[in-house]
């Protein structure tokens, strides 16, 4: 095992738009940087790591230095800070490389071994995938079409033989953009292999923003009373008593349009919907109705409903597929996001004494900007 891995993490990222380089953003948890760095440790394939940062950042990751892991200050350009890598690791005599971008923080261990591995009767390995989008390439004013077929899209991390590759770095000093282009300008021959679609390579602040997740919770009971009609869900369910109530006593859209005002930190039903003249025997379709567009006005969507019918009768099975449709087309949510769950209570209590139905829900909801 005599690997090394040069993560280079010298980059300003000025695509960004951030004043910190985006390596030492967080994304999924922790720093771009730190993903690369845990799944180096992790595959314990190399005898050390080596990460080169900007100066001023090497104190970022000095939680990470040790024996193995090791913080060297980058050049000017990626060629610069790459070459300052290999130089500081020549002592060591490695036999490979593999040299990787921190902006990729998704390789897998899998595609470190078969990189690897591919070393054993090649001198350089590069990961690639095919593109999905045609490709244009402008030559002066004019664009021609490339084959898909024939267009590599290479990732990181590539794979060396650590002396050719030190000795093609050592004497080549222009700019390049990865180190395969030092093997391919000279003809040399270069092993490509199947890269990973996850290992992409994070550009634009749309790829590190974290999308907030809100979580809300609902309750509600209402009694139930001869003469009147039961709904639940937005549907008229056949029983011989319905739920008391202002409204229509719809308890699972009450508990819904709670929970989504949980979520979204609005108050609750009983703020938007007192108990007014005005609201005299509304249905609660109509009233859950205007939270929902709100909802999507500021930017939220739904990500799923649970919800808990606790009823001794009717019985939730039979009218289950009918409820999820209903609250479906009052949420535009895909029946797949809905679940619906019927709960007795071994006849106790004013439910268990079919007085009374209540319901609780939860909600997932993502704000995107
Ligand atoms: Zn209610």
């Amino acid at each position: 095992m005599n690997n090394y891995f040069i993560i280079l993490a010298a980059g300003k990222g000025l695509r960004l738009k951030s004043n910190k380089p985006k390596q030492f953003l967080k994304y999924r948890g922790k720093m771009l940087v730190s993903h690369s760095i845990d799944r180096a440790i992790e595959s314990k394939l190399f005898k050390k790591i080596i990460v080169v940062v900007p100066k001023q950042y090497k104190k970022i990751l000095k939680n990470y230095r040790t024996n193995k892991v090791l913080i060297y200050s980058g050049g000017k350009e990626r060629c610069d800070s790459s070459l300052i890598a290999l130089k500081k690791i020549h002592k060591y005599r490695p036999k490979n490389v593999l040299i990787h971008d921190a902006a990729r923080p998704n390789f897998s261990t899998e595609l470190l071994k078969k990189l690897i591995s591919n070393l054993k009767n090649n001198k350089a390995v590069i990961p690639f995938i095919k593109s999905s989008d045609s490709l244009k390439y402008k030559i002066r004013n004019k664009y021609i079409n490339l084959s898909k077929q024939s267009v590599n899209l290479t990732q990181t991390p590539q794979a060396f033989n650590y002396k050719s590759l030190f000795m093609l770095a050592s004497n080549y000093k222009h700019k390049i953009e990865d180190e395969a282009t030092l093997f391919l300008n000279k003809n040399y021959k270069v092993k490509f292999i199947s890269g990973e679609k996850n290992n992409y390579k994070i550009t634009y602040a749309e790829d590190i923003k974290q999308k907030k997740v809100f979580f809300g919770i609902g309750f509600d009971i209402h009694k139930l009373i001869r003469n009147k009609k039961l709904y639940l869900g937005g549907i008229k369910i056949p029983y011989h008593s319905g739920l008391e109530g202002h409204s229509d006593g719809d308890v699972i859209l009450h508990a819904i349009t709670d929970a989504i005002l949980g979520a979204t930190g609005k108050k609750d039903i009983g703020t938007y919907y007192p108990n007014t003249k005005k609201f005299k025997n509304i249905s609660s379709s109509k009233m859950l109705k205007p939270i929902i567009e709100n909802l999507f006005k500021f930017n939220f969507s739904i990500n799923n409903l649970d919800i808990n019918l606790i009823c001794e009768n009717p019985k939730v099975s039979k009218y289950r597929d009918k409820i999820i449709n209903s609250i479906s087309k009052l949420t535009t949510l895909n029946k797949d996001q809905i679940n619906l769950k019927g709960k007795t209570v071994e006849k106790l209590g004013l439910i268990g004494k079919e007085k009374a139905i209540a319901c609780e829900v939860i909600v997932s909801i993502t704000k995107n900007d």
